[in-house]
């Protein structure tokens, strides 16, 4: 009789592990659906947006043939910056499809940090469209080992977070690009800057897709909303962690990654970053 009750009781225990296991996949997937349709509704507006300024442009463009030669430049080139703009939303949002769902190929090879600072700051320069960059100063710890990541990625990551740096941090300020070799045995890659900051329970929405702080600085910043997104992934993808320390209101924020370090022989060096 006993035997028979434990019997029962075990199999209904079974049966309840079940239900639960099944209440919790339904509620994975209704937030799998929530996360996709949110997605689907935020790329829809911010196609839209450009979308529609572009149209208005054009058509006027096309209604108005008396319309002065000053004003008709200003409609091109309102037309112009709004499709640039689209094309970059729709590049970034490519590649973080690809690096989410794994169709990126990795060559990971043993890297020189400070040579792929230098190819990154060199790009910065064409990137930003800033009249006066902050002043920006490195300081890479000497006899840092080599890193093991993809040299192309590593410069876009670098390159994001020094030109969102030059973005948020007024003429005037200070941009450093530090690394040192850390606790856990990984080199730790810090871009810090005097800019604008960010809100304490920011810190870590900032990595989320097309998080971008209201205000005047959203629409002539021209990023996209993806560049942080596109860093997380990436930095994954290698192994390592990203993660953001705001410095208090204009103080300035501090952007920190981690890179595994190449164990292979020291001193060996393989760098095929594409310097184009
Ligand atoms: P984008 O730069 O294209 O807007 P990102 O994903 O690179 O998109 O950044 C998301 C948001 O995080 C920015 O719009 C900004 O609000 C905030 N942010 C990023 N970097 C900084 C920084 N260095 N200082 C202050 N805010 C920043």
């Amino acid at each position: 009789m006993v035997k028979a009750i434990a019997t029962h009781l075990g199999s209904a225990l079974i049966q309840a592990e079940a239900y639960a296991n099944l209440e919790d996949l339904n509620q994975q997937l209704e937030a799998l659906d929530r996360t996709r349709s949110n997605l689907i509704a935020i790329t829809g507006h911010e196609l839209r947006t450009p979308l529609s300024t572009i149209q208005v442009c054009l058509e006027s463009l096309s209604t108005e043939p008396d319309m002065p030669a000053e004003l008709r430049q200003v409609m091109l080139n309102t037309a112009l910056s709004d499709s640039e703009r689209m094309r970059k939303l729709v590049q970034d949002f490519l590649t973080l499809s690809n690096l989410e769902s794994g169709r990126v190929e990795w060559h990971p090879e043993s890297l020189t940090l400070k040579e792929c600072i230098d190819l990154s700051l060199s790009r910065v320069n064409t990137r930003v469209v800033q009249e006066e960059l902050p002043e920006i100063t490195t300081d890479v710890a000497k006899k840092l080992p080599l890193v093991k990541a993809d040299g192309d990625w590593l410069v876009e990551v670098l390159a994001k977070l020094i030109d969102n740096a030059c973005k948020f941090t007024p003429s005037g300020g200070q941009i450093k690009i530090s690394a040192h070799l850390n606790k856990q045995h990984m080199v730790e890659v810090t871009v810090a800057d005097t800019g604008r900051g960010i809100e304490p329970n920011r810190l870590e929405v900032v990595f989320d897709r097309f998080y971008q702080e209201e205000g005047a600085l959203r629409r002539t910043a021209g990023g996209t909303g993806l560049g942080l997104a596109i860093c997380r992934q990436i930095v994954i993808g290698w192994g390592g962690e990203i993660w953001a320390k705001s410095l208090g209101k204009d103080q300035g924020s501090e952007f920190h990654f981690t890179i595994p370090v190449f164990e292979g022989s020291q001193g060996q060096k393989r760098s095929k970053v594409n310097s184009n």
